[in-house]
């Protein structure tokens, strides 16, 4: 069997001949050569390059089969390696060589990412564990950055009126003309997404209800650092300083938010709010309604809407019997928690996700008496050394290689894979944070490692809530100075009283539901009709295709897109949603294909979740 050589020249060589003959099998449109290069157990995820859509495939008869009915117009050719393979692994795949390659197909410059490993039954050429296939440009419509950054002639454009100044505040105007592309959100997916359209050429306007770029965060508890590394969280085309903490501070990233839209040029209106939009198929435009600072109304019809208000726009608040009884009090997490006056106030926090956390350790250390009220079980895991893991990727390659490539090495790993790997090393996570989770489980905290026992980083990915990172709040509730009271409800509120479901009460001035947000898919519905909700179907969770329900492709209604979510991701996939829109404003997408496959219940999970408990 031929083995993983450790020398570069010898990596290389065997990298250079197997992607010649996997791009000599593709080229010549033989798909059963093509996949027999494939380990039997292998993966292969393709991001627009033979199809306008996301898809992964699994096992050498699914990506046979899908490549004879996807690949043959998109003609791929001219495979490349690019840069040098380099050794890794994977799972139970101790040893693989891994390495980058360009393609291009018809339409675009694509670029490529495979894990090698051994031969399992034959002696002979190593096969592909993974394969990730990715759009990367249009070949018409190349992005002007880098080398290829604009030029001015100097001398032809010196005598001109206007200057950079004044053609920034025009395009900003949009005063006789409507943008293609209104993004609804100016949080750091619609500025990313607006940033990378802004490339394409592609004229497009934010609009932000909130008085400043970044108020979002603005607003969160004072206490807020976003709770990953740095290394993961660049933003596109504008990583972060060298010089940056580790663990961004909310306010840091707020005012990052405003100067990255003025650095990439995104006409971002404020104190605008979105309110609702109709769709006309005929013209293929939009009547999007929009309330103005001055509190006009303003109809636009851009020919695509971006959604990227963030897990919902809509917080979750509960009605509680009594609540108009109560005499202090009651705020939703995303009010104004700074405002309250807690010293020596009996608080009780409902809910036990990130944010109940977070703001449960602030109310204390601001010397408020605090009990978290848990109504159903979360997974905990230690900051370090356990949180990190799932991202180990982005820390090895940090200041190693670019993010967009290390990007590149997570999207081929598709959300099976990622289930698969996560099982064994979340219980290793577990086993790891043992002392913290026996201590919460002593003081009776419902602990659980995710509905497939995948544990955090799944429910990171698939809904954005149910997990705790602990930065130091769990410690609190096991030294009892966070009371807790778990597995029960609220039966109603009296004037200075929570009676409890179990029959016991607690004296309290102040109530803090950390209850989360609504599902998307309820926003969606306010702001486009019950029509557009039902065709997009469910957003987030993980469909029956193994891809995240109506997150940053197609959707069913045309010319209706989603962003959102971490950083990472609103980084890499804004990527595929800015071509996506570029290349159906362009003519490029066949009419045949001019929506994506319908999504409606097409997942058990996202059913589940449309149904179910909020995000928090
Ligand atoms: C406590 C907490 C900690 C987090 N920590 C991390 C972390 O460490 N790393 C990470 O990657 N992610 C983290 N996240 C998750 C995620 O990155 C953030 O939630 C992020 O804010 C999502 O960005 P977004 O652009 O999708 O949405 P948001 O930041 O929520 O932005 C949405 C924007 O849309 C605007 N908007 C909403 N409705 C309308 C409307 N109708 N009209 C006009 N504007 C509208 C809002 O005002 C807002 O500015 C954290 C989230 C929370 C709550």
């Amino acid at each position: 069997m031929q083995g993983l050589s450790t020398a570069p020249a010898e990596r290389n060589q065997m990298a250079a001949t197997w992607l010649a003959e996997f791009g000599d099998a593709l080229q010549h449109g033989e798909y059963a050569r093509t996949a027999a290069m494939m380990h039997p157990d292998g993966y292969w995820r393709d991001l627009l390059t033979f199809g306008w859509i996301f898809k992964n495939v699994h096992g050498i008869d699914a990506i046979r089969a899908w490549l004879f009915q996807a690949v043959g117009s998109h003609a791929p050719h001219a495979f490349r390696l690019d840069g040098e393979p380099f050794a890794g692994a994977i799972g139970e795949h101790r040893a693989t060589l891994n390495f980058f390659f360009t393609f291009e197909t018809a339409t675009a410059l694509a670029r490529g990412f495979v894990r090698l490993v051994e031969d399992p039954v034959a002696r002979g050429p190593m096969k592909a564990f993974t394969v990730l296939t990715a759009m990367h440009e249009l070949k018409a419509f190349r992005e002007p950055v880098g080398r290829r950054r604009p030029r001015e002639d100097m001398r032809a454009v010196s005598g001109e009126v206007e200057n950079w100044l004044d053609r920034r505040s025009q395009a900003r105007e949009f005063k006789d003309k409507d943008p293609d592309v209104i993004v609804i959100g100016g949080g750091q997916s619609g500025l990313m997404l607006a940033a990378r359209l802004g490339q394409l050429n592609v004229s497009t306007l934010v609009v932000e209800k909130t008085d400043r770029i970044g108020d979002v965060w603005r607003y969160r508890y004072r206490s807020l650092k976003l709770h990953n590394e740095i290394c993961m969280n660049h933003f596109a085309y504008m990583p972060f300083p060298d010089t940056w903490p580790v663990y961004i501070p909310k306010d840091k990233l707020a005012n990052w938010l405003e100067f990255y839209a003025e650095s990439m040029e995104v006409n971002v209106w404020t104190k605008t709010t979105f309110l609702g939009a109709e769709y006309d198929k005929a013209q293929g435009r939009w009547a999007a309604r929009l309330q103005l600072a001055d509190g006009s109304i303003k109809i636009m019809r851009p020919a695509h809407i971006a959604v990227a208000v963030g897990v919902s726009g809509l917080p979750n608040i509960p009605a509680i019997p009594g609540q108009n009884d109560f005499a202090g009090p009651i705020v939703h997490s995303n009010g104004r928690i700074d405002k309250l006056d807690v010293t020596g106030k009996s608080l009780l926090v409902v809910g036990a996700g990130t944010s109940a956390h977070d703001i449960a350790q602030e109310l204390h250390a601001r010397g408020a008496e605090v009990t978290m009220l848990q109504r159903s079980s979360i997974t905990v895991v230690s900051l370090e050394p356990s949180s990190v893991r799932p991202y180990e990727l982005y820390r090895q390659n940090d200041g190693i290689r670019p993010i967009e490539d290390t990007d590149l090495m997570a999207a081929s790993v598709p959300y099976s894979l990622l289930a698969r790997l996560h099982k064994p090393l979340s219980r290793q996570m577990a086993e790891e944070d043992k002392d913290l989770l026996d201590g919460l489980r002593r003081v009776g905290f419902l602990l659980d490692n995710g509905e497939d026992d995948t544990g955090y980083f799944l429910k990171l990915l698939r809904r954005q809530a149910g997990y705790y990172l602990n930065v130091g709040a769990s410690d609190l509730i096991i030294a009892g100075k966070i009371k807790l009271k778990a597995g029960v409800d609220i039966e109603r509120l009296a004037r200075k009283k929570v009676i409890f479901s179990d029959g016991t009460a607690l004296e309290a001035d102040i109530i803090v539901l950390a209850t989360g947000y609504k599902p998307l898919h309820e926003a969606v519905r306010a702001m486009f009709g019950n029509d557009v909700a039902d065709r997009v179907g469910p957003i987030w969770g993980i469909g029956d295709d193994g891809e995240l329900c109506a997150m940053y492709a197609r959707t069913a209604q045309e010319g209706l897109y989603f962003s959102g979510g971490g950083i990472p991701g609103a980084r890499a996939y804004s990527r595929y949603t800015a071509l996506l829109i570029k290349a159906a404003l362009e003519g490029l997408i066949p009419a045949s294909e001019a929506t994506a496959e319908s999504t409606p219940a097409r997942s058990r999970e996202s059913e589940r979740r449309k149904r179910s408990e909020p995000v928090t």
